[in-house]
């Protein structure tokens, strides 16, 4: 297939990605399996657009995997690590929400009202980065409302990544404060952290090399986790800077880790 007409297929995929509704599945809401398989669907779908790649949705499995055994729910600690985050993003200077194929395929709306409530800017960061994806999910996050999506200048590199995986904006994750790096790998998030930048993970595995150099591990699934940052944000707006700073200080990273991996194991629910 050439360039051209690999292009073409993924317009037409990503006009009927645009034109279906995500939440449009031929399943009743009230199906016990509803909200993973809304969330296979999004996935399958994102593939299809070119905006997934393929080992998305091996993550995805994995995430499954740790979901179910989580309850598929938000546990108390995952919502405390919510809040931290809305506080965390919330006292930043200059907050950005890292965006890959997965999570732009899951929550773009979601993604665009977090950003909006936290004045965060959104960037495009990808494992495997291909321009033709990189501009499919700047197109896709724009067609859902985002209107400055960094991410295309790479002009700035995470110190101690190869080449490829490294690249940043400078005016975007590269001068952040505090960055959002929901589903990252491993390396990219240790990386990251060793810049000296607060780093917020969303990883439904808290065994995962990334929510464990996280200042903010959050053990849940990002459909969930990133509108319930947004609501804690909304309801912290008017709070005042310490009140936001107790907020962030009095979350503790390794009990969270420890409470979620508890749940999983025990199968307490
Ligand atoms: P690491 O290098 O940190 O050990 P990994 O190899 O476990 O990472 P990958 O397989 O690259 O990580 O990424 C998938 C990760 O994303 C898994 O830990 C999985 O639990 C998580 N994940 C997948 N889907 C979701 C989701 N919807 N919400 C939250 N986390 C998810």
């Amino acid at each position: 297939m050439t360039e051209e007409s690999e292009r073409a297929r993924r317009s037409e995929c990503e006009s009927e990605f645009e034109s279906e509704p995500t939440t449009e599945i031929d399943v009743p809401e009230s199906h016990p399996r509803y909200q993973s398989l809304l969330t296979r669907h999004r996935i399958e779908h994102g593939v299809e657009a070119g905006i997934t790649s393929k080992q998305g949705l091996i993550a995805q499995g994995r995430g499954e995997a740790f979901d179910y055994l989580l309850g598929e729910e938000t546990i108390p600690s995952a919502d405390a690590a919510e809040r931290a985050a809305a506080a965390q993003l919330l006292l930043a200077d200059h907050p950005v929400l890292s965006v890959n194929g997965n999570v732009a395929a899951l929550v773009p709306d979601e993604l665009v009202e977090l950003a909006d409530a936290v004045d965060a800017a959104l960037e495009v960061n990808l494992f495997n980065r291909t321009e033709a994806r990189m501009e499919a999910i700047a197109d896709h996050l724009r067609a859902h409302g985002a209107e400055d999506v960094k991410g295309l200048t790479a002009d700035a590199r995470i110190p101690g990544l190869e080449h490829e995986r490294g690249k940043v904006d400078t005016d975007g994750i590269y001068e952040a404060d505090v960055v959002l790096v929901p589903l990252e790998d491993g390396d990219r998030a240790e990386a990251l952290g060793e810049m000296d930048k607060a780093e917020i993970v969303i990883d439904l595995n808290p065994a995962s090399r990334s929510p464990r150099v996280a200042s903010i591990p959050i053990v849940d699934n990002v459909i969930r986790a990133v509108p319930n940052i947004t609501a804690h944000a909304r309801e912290l707006a008017d709070a005042d800077s310490r009140t936001l700073e107790r907020i962030v200080d009095e979350f503790d990273a390794d009990e969270a880790l420890e409470a979620a991996e508890e749940r999983i194991r025990s199968g307490e629910f």
